[in-house]
């Protein structure tokens, strides 16, 4: 899978992107990083990027000539005649335009998106290339993104000073769901948001599992060594080796947990009549004392 960065700081990424497992899948030849310098693409002695605002107000606007240009650059055509293509292509394969393969996503990073979620990384990972235009600024000529942007994403309820680190966001969520990506595969499946129990299929020789799938809640605890830390036991359950009763506690947990931080993701979420059952019991225990 390929990512391409349009930018005004390229070098922003260097490190970032040179560390774990976004540096392996690079190197493993899985994901392919490139980043585009908006000012390579600017006609001017300054290398100009940005311009006043039309209707006055603060700030500078990114302007559309350099980023039209430099999508162009990275084959990356209008909407609108990608589309066309793509319905034509359907009629009639050969004419398909190859700078425009099926599976391409042209994202606009801005607090104005759509959220940004696990169900939207996994929506990415199934693409062969996803481009992101990163703002600054105020953000970007708007007739950018009604040309070439396929969709907006906003990484939350926050302005950030430019859509660098929402790439950064995007681009290592995204990747870690491409196939062998995660050293451990099954890593993947057990963590927050990740698919309900029934989806995953992964008991290992007839021996019970221990871990739960969130089923789009959060995840559960986790411990290690020392078992007792700062006065505090790691959960006994956890060590007795009885595997349907531990992933039973996580379950209980996931659903704490989520019950605590984020009871929005209950409302969405598929509950087994024994998730329900915990939940009631959870309900009526009442709060924790932290915030
Ligand atoms: N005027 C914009 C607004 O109020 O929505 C904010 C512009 S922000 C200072 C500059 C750039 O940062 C944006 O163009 C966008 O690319 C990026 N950005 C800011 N917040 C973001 C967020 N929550 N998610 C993704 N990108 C964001």
């Amino acid at each position: 899978m390929r990512f391409d960065i349009v930018t005004i700081f390229p070098g922003f990424f260097e490190s970032v992107f040179a560390q774990g497992i976004v540096r392996r899948a690079q190197t493993e030849g899985l994901v392919e990083i490139r980043l585009h310098d908006l000012r390579d693409f600017t006609h001017d002695r300054h290398r100009t990027v940005d311009d006043r605002p039309f209707g006055g107000g603060e700030g500078m606007v990114l302007k559309p000539e350099p980023l039209a240009e430099a999508l162009e650059a990275i084959g990356v055509r209008p909407r609108a005649e990608r589309e066309s293509s793509e319905s034509a292509s359907q009629q009639v394969s050969e004419s398909a335009d190859p700078r425009d393969a099926a599976g391409t996503r042209v994202i606009l990073l801005s607090a104005q998106g759509r959220v940004f979620t696990q169900a939207v990384a996994r929506e990415l990972a199934a693409q062969e290339r996803v481009v992101l235009v990163c703002g600054r600024y105020e953000g970007v000529d708007e007739r950018i993104n009604e040309l070439y942007c396929d969709m907006e994403l906003s990484i939350g309820d926050y302005v950030l000073s430019g859509g660098e680190p929402a790439a950064v966001v995007v681009v290592d969520a995204t990747m870690r769901l491409i196939p062998g990506v995660l050293g451990n595969e099954a890593s993947g499946e057990f963590e927050s948001f990740g698919p309900a129990d029934a989806e995953i299929d992964v008991d290992v020789e007839g021996v019970p599992r221990s871990q739960h799938g969130a089923g789009g809640l959060l995840d559960y605890p986790h411990y290690t060594r020392p078992a007792e830390f700062g006065g505090l036991e790691t959960p006994q359950v956890l060590m007795n080796g009885d595997h349907a009763q531990i992933r039973r506690w996580r379950r209980e947990q996931q659903l704490k947990k989520t019950l605590e931080n984020r009871p929005d993701l209950l409302e969405r979420a598929a509950l087994s009549a024994e998730d329900r059952r915990m939940l009631e019991a959870l309900q009526e225990q009442g709060p924790g004392t932290r915030e």
